[in-house]
């Protein structure tokens, strides 16, 4: 049996500790750490190896958009996997791929109206570096290749992509292309540099990024790589203006800007895309991943402006390979996925995330009278509750085990699913989520 009901839980938990590598493992803990069984999930919910049921709190990992167990997804993925299960994209291509595309370069901000297919996040942030290498090599400018990130930022596991990462620990033991990227401040107004207010944060962070442009030379800066909303970094949402100010310096100085929206397209904030219907930013590549499919089926991708086609087309290399491409790339079942979970986000959930996404924050900013509770942040149904030591210095809690974790294991305990990070707990619901499921969501985290 794969269901995990009864003692078979043990025995799970054996072959799990004996075979399965998951995610993230510390070294020491390989072979004996028990992570949670997961039996079935029903819209919001899911129900653990006891039979409890948990509201899924980080709806998976950002995914799960439309809700557990959504027969019009099941429905497509069986139909789709019966008609095509498969076509290579090298040589052929799929309805469901070319009508997601056309489909995804109108809702797409301005002329971004080609589209790429990946198999997930970080293959997506992955191509679209590539593709930025490609196109400065192909126009001739090949040293323009440093990549701008930020602190707090999260982008992926792939080689490239995971060096762009800046949260404390993604890289202590790891290697990464350094030589490639350079490092700039995380927009956080709640931790800022000392001494610079709130009001003067987006001047100074607009002022560190003309710097280092100033100190690295336009010409050797290919992109920058931005989450609208950092999400893994603990929902860290930029001042006003931040990113269209940051949009208009790397037009100016010919700097690909990328926004990385895995976690904030489709729906999370409200809108098919985030970065110019929530922050007024046009991108000139947008990556994403996640909710595209709500978790359905593996699929990412790179939206790119039509500028920079044609900018190929006319260059001096028209016969240039950008030599890059996945078995999965276009895959037939996630596009054919992705069509119908956009049915769903267009017919009613996009105008329910909004309606309902200022009852969600104002309910949970309510636990910002608990002592232990900092800050509580959020925008459309993301939010972070942040755990401080003492109010005046910010500095986060820290206790014998991981605060974010230990609130979980009590929450768990009490019927949420919390993701637990460091000293921070996010939240990030199914988009289906009601008034009545927020009230208990915060009443458990309370409690927790
Ligand atoms: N970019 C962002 C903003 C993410 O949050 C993530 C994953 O959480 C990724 C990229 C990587 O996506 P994936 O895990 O699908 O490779």
């Amino acid at each position: 049996s794969t269901n995990g009901s009864g003692n078979n839980r043990d025995r799970l938990s054996e072959l799990a500790a004996r075979h399965l590598v998951q995610p993230w493992p510390v070294a020491g803990q390989i072979g004996d750490e028990a992570r949670g069984l997961i039996r079935s999930g029903d819209g919001v919910y899911v129900q653990d190896e006891h039979g409890n049921r948990l509201i899924d709190g980080p709806a998976g990992m950002w995914c799960v958009n439309v809700g557990h167990r959504c027969k019009e997804l099941a429905d497509v993925l069986y139909d789709q996997a019966m008609a095509l299960s498969y076509n290579s994209p090298w040589y052929t291509m799929s309805a469901p791929s070319a009508e997601l595309a056309e489909r995804l370069g109108k809702l797409a901000p301005g002329d971004l109206s080609h589209v790429f297919f990946t198999t997930g996040g970080s293959s997506a942030v992955e191509s679209a570096l590539r593709f930025m290498q490609f196109y400065n090599n192909v126009r001739g400018r090949p040293d323009k290749k440093l990549i701008l990130s930020r602190g707090g930022a999260y982008h992926g596991s792939t080689y490239l992509s995971a060096s762009l990462n800046g949260r404390p620990r993604d890289r202590d033991w790891m290697d990464g292309a350094d030589h490639l990227v350079v490092k700039l401040t995380c927009p956080n107004p709640y931790r800022r540099p000392e001494g610079v207010s709130r009001e003067a944060f987006t001047d100074w962070l607009v002022a560190e990024f003309e710097a280092t442009i100033e100190e690295h030379g336009a010409d050797r800066i290919g992109a920058f790589v931005g989450e609208p909303v950092m999400a893994s970094g603990g929902v860290i949402i930029p001042p006003d203006d931040y990113l269209p100010r940051i949009a208009a310096l790397c037009r100016k100085h010919d700097i690909l800007y990328v926004s990385d929206e895995v976690v904030t397209a489709f729906g999370r904030l409200g809108h098919v895309f985030a970065s110019k219907d929530v922050f007024g930013a046009q991108p000139d590549i947008i990556t994403f991943a996640k909710g595209v499919t709500s978790g359905y089926f593996p699929l990412g991708g790179m939206m790119v402006s039509s500028r920079l086609f044609e900018e190929l087309r006319r260059s001096n290399h028209p016969d240039a390979m950008y030599a890059h491409g996945l078995t999965y790339s276009s895959h037939p079942i996630g596009c054919a996925v992705a069509m119908k979970n956009l049915d769903l986000l267009e017919d009613g959930l996009l105008d329910h995330v909004r309606e309902i996404a200022p009852y969600f924050l104002s309910q949970l900013k309510t636990l910002e009278e608990l002592p232990l509770v900092g800050e509580v942040r959020g925008i459309g149904l993301m939010a972070c509750v942040e755990c401080v030591a003492d109010h005046d210095s910010h500095n986060p809690l820290r206790l014998d085990t991981e605060v974010g974790q230990r609130i979980d294991a009590h929450c768990q305990d009490l019927g949420l699913l919390v993701r637990p990070l460091i000293n921070m707990c996010v939240m990030s619901p199914p988009l289906t989520i009601t008034r009545a499921q927020i009230d208990e969501m915060v009443r458990i985290l309370r409690e927790g």
